[in-house]
């Protein structure tokens, strides 16, 4: 489709920003409404500095917009997970096979920032303090609200990229059955932070993700390039154990830290200040059946599928929203179809890396630590080493490549059941029958496509 009269985006967040790179780039005319104030003139929101782990399908997405190297200049490089065990003691346990399969940690606020630089720098007009109120699809008018009142804003093609609790996404649904169904995940969390040390360096290793895995509840710390780390506290909301709802104060949680995360506890100075300040967030997994409504408008990223953080992928996901509703414009006859099949490309997607979170969290908080998930781990990289066309783990297919997330959740079932066989009655590497193991790859994984 040939680029022509103007596109609306609602939100200039993560994904708002970048999908208006991305089509001022290909020549649309893009308006983009935002909620908040500039975050370049007034500050990033909450001023903390808070990180999200950027992968590879994120990291495509910034390289097709020509972004890598602006964004990348700021991240710090996460080999792995450190898990830090109940009895003490340590275990880098790698994500990929080498440097070249990393994640990285990025700064929320600069990144925005540096999106809306290349938003702008790109030709698309952005509007802020212009929350979208309402949405009427038969006239194609937004309605907007900022601190100087209301304004009428004409559209002729709408995106809502406004977040989980997206105004867009309440519009359609007033106007159509969106078969929203919103699953709260029980568990909430408290962000923390571990400074700088006294010298100006790191505290604890800075090229890892950590975490302090604990069965039902884990801590998790990103590092930033200040040298501090944002800390994640996730907690259930009620229950016995701690829970947000037992832990109320900063006596509760010096105390919790104290007995179940000691050797973190010297790490955060301001512990009892950041607990009590912070808002505590919540979690949960948005469904949604359908996401268009209305002539000539579709919801993106978490406006359309917000999950669980556990994957470190809902801003990926996000981003690769983005690339692939611009090549669906790029390539379909007209706009009702470059929608259609963006959403029938992505919602089984989305759903699979939802899935793949939800997973993961019980992943991260129980099983990094248990010596048969241990054992399983080496068995699938020796498999990945002898079959790297065929044997690849999951987390890899979600982190490292960009096949299709559905696809990935597929192989990583078939594989899961593999491994299960694989290490049954085996209790180190070297009692596994790789003959068997072999034969059992080839015959029940096809060659992953190249990319
Ligand atoms: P948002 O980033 O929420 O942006 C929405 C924008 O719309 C905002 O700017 C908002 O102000 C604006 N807006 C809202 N309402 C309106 C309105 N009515 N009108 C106009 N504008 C509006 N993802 C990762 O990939 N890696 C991670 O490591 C990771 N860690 C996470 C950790 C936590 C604790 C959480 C909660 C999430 C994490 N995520 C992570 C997920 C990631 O934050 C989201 O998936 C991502 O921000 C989605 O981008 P978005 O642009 O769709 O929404």
């Amino acid at each position: 489709m040939r680029p022509h009269q103007t596109v609306t985006i609602a939100g200039a967040g993560l994904a708002g920003a970048l999908l208006a790179t991305l089509l001022a780039q290909r020549g649309w005319q893009v308006q983009v409404l935002e909620k908040r104030p500039d975050p370049r003139r007034r500050g990033y929101a909450g001023g903390r500095s808070i990180n999200l782990a950027l992968a590879e399908r994120g990291l495509h997405s910034l390289r097709r917009a020509g972004l890598q190297e602006t964004v990348m200049a700021q991240a710090v490089m996460m080999r792995g997970r450190m898990v830090h065990f109940a009895g003490g003691g340590t275990q880098l346990q790698r994500y990929g096979r080498d440097d070249s399969e990393v994640i990285w940690s990025v700064h929320r606020g600069r990144l925005n920032m540096a999106l809306l630089d290349a938003a702008e720098a790109a030709g698309a007009r952005l509007h802020f303090d212009a929350a979208v109120a309402e949405v009427d699809f038969d006239r194609r008018v937004l309605r907007c609200e900022g601190r100087s009142g209301g304004r009428e804003h004409g559209y002729d093609r709408l995106i809502g990229a406004d977040g989980a609790g997206s105004a867009v996404r309440q519009a359609m649904m007033r106007r159509r059955d969106l078969g929203e169904r919103f699953e709260p995940l029980g568990h909430g969390y408290k962000e923390l932070e571990i400074p700088p040390a006294a010298d100006g360096g790191f505290r604890i290793e800075p090229h890892a993700l950590h975490i302090w895995p604990r069965g039902g509840y884990m801590c998790i710390a990103l590092p930033n390039s200040e040298r501090s780390f944002t800390v994640t506290l996730f907690l259930p909301q009620t229950g016995a154990h701690p829970s947000l709802e037992t832990v109320g104060d900063g006596r509760a949680v010096r105390e919790l830290f104290a007995r179940e995360f000691p050797d973190a506890l010297p790490l955060i100075p301001e512990l009892e200040q950041d607990f009590s300040t912070n808002p505590t967030g919540q979690l949960g997994t948005l469904y949604l059946e359908r996401w268009r409504a209305g002539a000539r408008a579709v919801l993106l990223g978490d406006a359309a599928h917000a999950m669980v953080p556990f994957h470190g992928q809902g801003m990926n996901c996000a981003f690769e929203d983005c690339l692939e509703l611009a090549e669906r414009i790029d390539e379909a006859a007209d706009w009702d179809e470059a929608l259609a099949s963006f959403e029938a490309v992505r919602r089984p997607n989305a759903e699979a890396i939802q899935a793949m979170a939800l997973e993961n969290y019980i992943e991260m908080r129980d099983r990094v630590d248990d010596a048969d998930f241990l054992l399983e781990r080496e068995i699938a990289r020796e498999l990945q080493a002898r079959h790297p066309d065929r044997f690849v783990p999951r987390y890899s297919l979600v982190s490292f490549r960009r096949v299709p997330y559905a696809v990935a959740r597929e192989r990583g079932r078939v594989q899961g059941q593999l491994l299960a066989e694989i290490a049954a009655g085996a209790g180190t590497l070297a009692e596994v029958d790789f003959a068997r193991a072999d034969a059992l790859v080839q015959s029940r994984l096809d060659p992953l496509p190249a990319e």
